[in-house]
């Protein structure tokens, strides 16, 4: 590893320095996770035995802060799964030397098995249901799933999750946003959200069969 992190403050200010697109694509729900929020949930799944020596995939991974974050707490190899060529550029620059596979690719095209999986999805907003594809995505393929959603939609996800696992934690979170869209009016926002961490315990082969 090239980089040695001994607390969350470490690595948070770790990931500040990761280089950010130039600008952002609404189409696609493009909300990076904040280098706090990021540092906090790579942390407890460290904790919980779900980083150091793992597989991790990182489902729509951006410029790849979650990515960075759970390579530099030890996670064997991670995949990051993007579908946008030019953060799929820059992620793999923000990789420097860590274990951090990019796949450019719609991550319903995605299917190698890991233990865990890490996501902040796109929330739905902009294309609906597309927060469903995420999910389906991730209990189909690993163990442990780290996961922020829009607070509106908590409880659909949350019976979603339910539904195929046990659900260890359910945190109240916001994401802070930089004034990163025309439509945005303040300098930074606070989007409310939940933080879910998930424990699979059915391993589905077609989710088409298992809406509860
Ligand atoms: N995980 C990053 C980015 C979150 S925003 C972070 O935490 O900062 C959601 C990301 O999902 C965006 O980068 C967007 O381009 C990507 N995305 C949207 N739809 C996708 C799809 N169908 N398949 C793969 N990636 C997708």
């Amino acid at each position: 590893m090239s980089h040695r992190i001994n607390s969350k403050k470490e690595l948070e200010i770790f990931l500040e320095k990761l280089e950010r697109p130039p600008s952002y694509k609404n189409w696609l729900e493009q909300y990076p996770t904040d280098p706090g929020l990021a540092a906090h949930i790579a942390t407890l799944a460290f904790l919980d035995g779900n980083v150091a020596g793992k597989t991790v995939a990182d489902l729509g991974a951006g410029f790849g802060i979650l990515s960075v974050a759970f390579a530099a707490l030890g996670a064997s190899r991670v995949i990051a799964v993007e579908v946008d060529s030019d953060l799929v550029n820059l992620g793999m620059e923000n990789a420097n030397g860590f274990p951090i596979d990019y796949v450019n690719s719609d991550v319903r095209g995605f299917s190698e098995r890991v233990n865990t999986v890490v996501m902040n999805p796109p929330f739905g907003s902009v294309n609906p249901h597309s927060d469903v594809d995420f999910l389906e995505k991730a209990v189909c393929i690993s163990e442990n799933i780290y996961s922020l959603h829009n607070a509106k939609s908590a409880n659909f996800v949350e019976n979603f999750l339910s539904s195929h696992g046990t659900i260890i934690r359910r945190e109240e979170v916001s994401i802070r946003i930089p004034r990163i869209y025309g439509h945005h009016k303040k300098d930074w926002m606070d989007i409310p959200a939940f933080f879910f961490t998930t424990r699979v315990v059915s391993s589905v082969e077609n989710p088409q069969q298992n809406h509860n």
